[in-house]
């Protein structure tokens, strides 16, 4: 097998992923001058910078590729011809065309033959082919199937042998499928024909027609699209299982590998598509804009999930082999919701370059929690993104490598140091907070005009909040600077005068942090708590406030009773985190439970779980609350969330061994007895699931191991828990890490019983969990230079098992196997292997050595001038650095 194209990428000599953050400000200069004058100098590397794209767009109009690809050959490669025709404005200058990593076998400009000059990455049309006004450019070639998930992906099923193909472009892939001018605002109509074995179904953006063709063959023919850009153009091809149905009339399918056929939840998915499409086409004001509606879930997917036009991906991980419980069927619906609304927004109206990101994903993140919200039995949606999608926010914005929400893009390859929940969940919180401020009906008919006016088009961020301006009368200008343009979160806190039980003054305090000392204007709730004598809440007011600078006085309150407790956000309308002080954390500690709102226990309780995790309370603490609070708690959010932040605090004391194996010895068998008895005895399924993975989560003690083994035999179960082939490797698992004699032939023996693509990752994520340094360092060299596990999906899966929690010991001893590899692997490694490789295998090891270690690794970097760290790895080098100098700063047990 051949490796990746991208790791191959070095043979083409000068790759220059580098842009430090310090040098990846945005000239300005060349962006409003929009032409550069040096388009020939173009860097040869597997990116493309805002530069080009912009002089290109200048240039280039009225696109159209007529594309023709061949899947009927070999099993490595494909072969295409692309017919491109389009408008020059001046033919003064070269002009290159992007092809990541293929063959070129003819170059026909203007009808006359050219030669071929190409770099690996991009063609160069030299000017003395070219003519103003119309062009065609007609390409012949030859490209490899990718097995990093890029491209044009290919994957074999272990089980049956039958192939499947599939396209993943974003953002900067569609060149590695065709040759083309593969940035979103150049977009185009696309036609396409595919050769194709007889019995696959091939999917693209529009309608396929099928005609018997030579050989065994069919050809697919699919008319020209509406002007698209090329990152959401698709092609996907293979037998796939197919489910039908319509929706309004809309043609609908549902699509998965056959040999996945029992476990898609076919009817559930294709609800929740009706449910969204009507949802949608009602809030937009806007029919939905294409001609059917495809959903493939795939093999190997690198993501969640894409939105193609018209022939979204989903990774196999939205498919279990187990019924599903809530919070998976909530995480479903969530991106069947999040890729429809793309449709309306990022793919008929579509950002101009990639800073526009964020505006795109966070909208859609929006858009899906209120159609959840609005349609689906998940009504309480908004709870769920507090607790899930906030937290993730608060946490990347917390660190080092944090950024504004609108962020200059230099080149595609710094998309790392922004595809994160900056761009995702900050986003999102920040337009929930737009909406509330500005009206929800104006907001929507903002968006609707919006939508309306820019159809078919791109836009910037100005063209977006001029809508909503013009739609809802507020003046925005104060807003995006406060909230798009300065990082960071700010925390509020609440200062109570009272006389007796009589309140003088309710404030308000705003702060920031050090290094983005930013105040905003948040428009809130305030709520006001009373408790009884028996520490019940008696009465609860709200009051509507508008909080800015640092400290702001709650009108209206004066005179009231004196509150036990005041939450500055309630119902979580801004995006500032509710910081307690020790007033309010001893209130909480006597009467959290009793607060009535399930979304306000979860607030104060993450308020809590932020004490133990910045080292103002100890760990053990946390936990031995939570597990209080576990016993009483009535909402299945609640209990999700305690069982979460319980493994999580869990985790951290595993990492700070040897100091807290007291406290762990302690702790861990009364946690593993109470979410086996919550698991046993809780009223629902899902509140069964719940702690019975808070048990998976925590199980390490000797008592634990052995009932590992005895559901694993069959010798005990736990009623409500099905023991299925995924549960099953998850036990496998744990025995692995924890190197229980006899695991690694129960491995072998499973792998033996479970011919799947999921059974075979699990054994490669439980083999590397096997607690030997030798056993570890053969896992690394085999990542770094792949021999046997080739292909991104498979790599994780090892990084996945390689150091859990409870082996930082080990961790500790590779350190240095991981970090020296780091240099050649930034310069040679696909973003998507880099990123997981330098999160995943750098997780805390909270020693003072691990910090001198990974700052060292940072020093290095900074002193090779030439050869710096890509901003991918060393956006992950510095977070790994800040979370292993803060673990440090954890108070495990009351001293
Ligand atoms: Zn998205």
């Amino acid at each position: 097998m051949r490796p990746a194209f991208a790791r191959n990428s070095a043979l083409f000599g000068s790759i220059i992923l580098t842009c430090l953050l310090a040098s990846c400000q945005r000239d300005d200069s060349a962006r409003s001058s929009g032409v550069s004058s040096n388009a020939a100098t173009r860097e040869s590397s597997d990116a493309l910078d805002y530069t080009t794209a912009s002089a290109r767009k200048a240039r280039v109009s009225d696109l159209e590729y007529d594309l023709h690809i061949d899947l009927h050959g070999g099993e490595d490669a494909f072969t295409g011809e692309v017919d491109i025709r389009y408008q020059l404005s001046d033919a003064a200058t070269d002009l290159t065309l992007d092809f990541g990593g293929g063959t070129v076998r003819e170059l026909r400009v203007n009808g006359r033959p050219v030669p071929v000059t190409y770099n690996g990455f991009f063609l160069t049309l030299p000017a003395e082919a070219l003519q103003t006004g119309e062009n065609s450019v007609l390409v012949t070639y030859e490209h490899d199937y990718s097995e990093d998930g890029t491209g044009l992906h290919r994957f074999v099923d272990p089980e049956d042998r039958r192939v499947y193909l599939y396209t993943y472009l974003w953002p900067y892939y569609a060149n590695r499928l065709f040759p083309a001018f593969d940035q979103p605002n150049l977009k185009a109509k696309i036609s396409l024909t595919v050769l194709a074995p007889e019995d696959w179904t091939v999917v693209s953006t529009g309608v396929g027609e099928k005609q018997p063709a030579a050989d065994g063959a069919s050809l697919w023919q699919f008319a020209a699209t509406p002007k698209m850009s090329t990152y959401v153009f698709s092609l996907h091809a293979g037998p796939y299982r197919i489910w039908e149905d319509t929706a309004d009339g809309l043609p609908i399918r549902l699509m998965a590998r056959q040999s996945l056929t029992e476990f898609v939840a076919v009817d559930e998915w294709l609800d929740v598509t009706k449910r969204g499409l009507k949802y949608y086409g009602q809030y937009f004001d806007i029919p939905y804009p294409f001609k059917k509606y495809d959903q493939l879930i795939v093999p190997d997917f690198n993501i969640g999930a894409m939105e193609n036009i018209a022939a979204v991906t989903f990774t196999e991980g939205y498919v279990q082999r187990q019924p599903s419980d809530r919070s998976q069927r909530e995480r479903r619906a969530s991106v069947i919701l999040h890729e429809m609304a793309h449709m309306w927004f990022g793919n008929l109206v579509t950002h101009d370059w990639w800073n526009g990101l964020w505006l795109n994903e966070s909208f859609a993140t929006q858009m899906a929690a209120m159609a959840s919200a609005a349609t689906t039995e998940f009504k309480d949606t908004w709870h769920g993104f507090f607790i899930n999608a906030k937290s993730r926010a608060y946490v990347r914005d917390s660190k080092v490598t944090t950024h504004p929400i609108e962020v200059p893009i230099d080149s595609t390859s710094d998309f790392f140091t922004v595809f994160d929940a900056i761009t995702y969940e900050k986003g999102s919180s920040v337009l929930k907070q737009l909406a509330h401020h500005t009206g929800e009906e104006g907001y929507r008919r903002g968006v609707s005009a919006y939508l309306k006016a820019f159809s078919h088009d791109t836009t910037e961020l100005s063209d977006f909040i001029g809508h909503i301006e013009s739609s809802t009368g507020v003046d925005l200008e104060r807003w995006t600077d406060e909230w798009l343009y300065k990082a960071g979160f700010n925390t509020l806190s609440t200062s109570i005068a009272c006389d007796g039980n009589q309140l003088r003054e309710l404030r308000i305090i705003q702060e920031a942090p050090d290094d983005n000392p930013y105040l905003r204007t948040h428009q809130t709730d305030v709520a006001l708590y009373y408790f009884n004598a028996d520490g019940n809440v008696g009465t609860t007011e709200v009051l509507a406030a508008e909080l800015s600078g640092a400290s702001t006085v709650v009108q209206g309150t004066e005179g009231r009773p004196c509150p036990a407790l005041v939450n500055p956000n309630h119902d979580d309308w801004t995006y500032a985190k509710v910081a307690l002080n020790d007033r309010d954390a001893e209130v909480l500690a006597r009467s959290l439970e009793a607060l009535p709102e399930p979304l306000a226990r979860s607030m104060f309780l993450a308020a809590l779980f932020d004490r133990a995790m910045s080292g103002e309370m100890p760990v053990a603490d946390y936990v031995d609350h939570a597990m209080h609070l576990a016993k009483s708690e009535t909402n299945i959010r609640v209990q999700q969330q305690l069982s979460g932040s319980i493994v999580a605090a869990v985790d951290a004391m595993q990492r700070l061994k040897p100091e807290t194996n007291a406290a762990l010895a302690r702790l861990i068998p009364m946690l593993e007895e109470l979410s086996l008895e919550q698991a046993g005895s809780s009223a629902t399924d899902d509140l069964k699931r719940t702690w019975f993975n808070s048990w998976l989560g925590v199980v390490s003690s000797e008592e634990g191991l052995e009932t590992v083994r005895d559901l694993l035999d069959g010798s005990t179960r736990v009623p409500g828990i099905e023991m299925s082939a995924d549960l099953r490797w998850q036990l496998l698992t744990i025995l692995s890490a924890a190197g229980a004699t006899g695991a690694e032939e129960m491995l072998a023996l499973e792998r033996s019983s479970d011919t799947s693509d999921f059974g075979a990752k699990s054994a490669l994520t439980a083999a590397a969990a096997r607690p030997d340094p030798a056993n570890k360092a053969a896992w690394l060299s085999e990542l770094q230079n792949p021999e046997t596990v080739t292909g991104l999906s498979r790599q994780r899966a090892v990084m996945a098992g390689l150091f859990p929690a409870n082996q930082t010991a080990l961790q500790l001893e590779s350190l240095n196997q991981v970090l020296e590899a780091l240099p050649e692997l930034s310069k040679t490694a696909d973003p998507y292997f880099l990123s997981s490789y330098t999160s995943v295998l750098l997780t805390p090891m909270c020693r003072p050595e691990s910090v001198a270690q990974l700052q060292s690794a940072l020093d290095d970097s900074m002193n090779r001038r030439a050869d710096r760290l890509n901003s991918t790895a060393l956006r992950f080098l510095r977070e790994a650095h800040q979370a292993d100098r803060e673990c440090l700063a954890l108070r495990p047990v009351q001293n």
